[in-house]
């Protein structure tokens, strides 16, 4: 195992901070795994420690047979964001900015530097187009603040990695997980191992998230040169490990089997793995996914757990104004998985507090919440 640490940028004077990667094996194929990009949803770090262990153990034995890049603490700066108790994680204080959005956008710069230069042999191009992402990222003028910095050197480990694999969790919720729609049957497998409950499958979400500025610039690319044999050779993926609070030890030793035997199929590591237990869950267009809100202020009683089906006009929860009366029940405007609510629950306007992912797209335009 390799340590690499690398200073970030901008740090306030008399401090710095660091991001630290960890390298196992060797070889061209390469995963990348990162945790916790929202500092405050730590079920994807503990998951890390446990593949980080284990990645060592297999490194020991000669068992990996490609490169695999573990970040188990992918946001330093988030993770000191600690306000009288209430870890805030998600929006960089400074600047009030999502850690997962705005990923630096790489398709237009690549096919700047690629026109003319791509074939008909898919390998070939794959490994022009990979060099040109390294190369866009490092000719980027320094960055401008400490998150600037933080973003680019995550996606310049990323960029060239054959699956991505971003650790995140919901705020109460079954475990589901994001990607590009040309890419599920490939992820089905992962979905198996792990249980997931639902997969959510968009092009684009809106908001250059982590695991979109990852896998979308094939895509993109594909598209510009059709000509070309571009395959979507970067499978990325955001996994929501439950809610919050689930980093039980049995929860993420599961999860971590899962990854691993997932990794195992992908020829990352040798020797003999279990099957999934179950079946793949559904894949559902992003577009269905149908987020519910509060009426009015008041405290939230959740009718149902995530995790469950819900049929069109079932109650998802209740909210109460004890001072005028006022008493209003929600109820799901489509069928589909109850698949995450919230945490806190007083009723704010503007905030979600249950989403249930359909098989009908409804929505257009950006489809992530903040
Ligand atoms: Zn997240």
């Amino acid at each position: 195992m390799q340590r690499i640490d690398h200073s970030l940028p901008w740090s306030s004077l008399g401090t710095s901070r660091q991001l630290s990667v960890f390298r196992f094996g060797a070889g061209e194929r390469k995963a990348y795994i990162q945790a916790s990009l929202h500092a405050d949803e730590l079920p994807g770090m503990r998951t890390a420690w446990e593949l980080k262990q284990r990645l060592a153990q297999l490194e020991a034995q000669g068992a990996l047979k490609g490169t695999v890049e573990l970040v188990p603490v992918a946001n330093p700066l988030g993770l000191g964001q600690l306000l009288q108790g209430a870890h805030q994680g998600r929006f960089e204080f400074a600047s009030g900015r999502n850690f997962n959005r705005d990923f630096f956008e790489l398709s237009e710069p690549v096919a700047a530097q690629v026109e003319g230069r791509l074939g008909d042999d898919p390998r070939a191009n794959v490994q022009l187009i990979r060099q040109a992402m390294r190369d866009a990222l490092a000719a980027l003028p320094a960055a401008q603040s400490e998150l600037e910095g933080l973003q680019r050197l995550l996606i310049t480990h990323a960029c060239d990695a054959d699956v991505v694999l971003d650790l995140h969790c919901d705020a109460e919720a079954a475990l589901h997980m994001y990607a590009l729609p040309q890419h599920w049957p490939q992820w089905r497998s992962l979905a198996a191992h792990m249980g997931m409950k639902v997969a959510l499958l968009a092009e684009d979400s809106g908001g250059s998230s982590f695991d979109e500025a990852c896998s979308l610039p094939w895509l993109r690319l594909s598209r510009i040169f059709p000509q070309a044999q571009i395959p979507l050779a970067c499978l990325a993926t955001t996994l929501e490990l439950g809610g919050q609070a689930d980093t039980r030890r049995e929860q993420v030793q599961a999860h971590a089997d899962g990854i691993l035997a997932f990794l195992a199929e992908q020829g990352f590591i040798e020797g003999a793995w279990p099957q999934a237990a179950g079946e793949a869950c559904e894949g559902m267009p992003f577009e269905g996914t149908e987020l519910f809100y509060a009426p009015h202020p008041g405290v939230v009683s959740f009718l149902r757990q995530p995790g469950v089906w819900v049929e069109e006009g079932e109650p998802l929860f209740e909210v109460i104004d004890p001072l005028s009366d006022q008493a209003s029940t929600v109820c799901s405007t489509t069928a589909g998985v109850l698949f995450a609510v919230e945490r806190l629950r007083y009723a704010q306007p503007g905030f979600w507090l249950a989403k249930v992912a359909g098989r009908t797209a409804r929505r257009q335009g950006r489809l992530l919440s903040d």
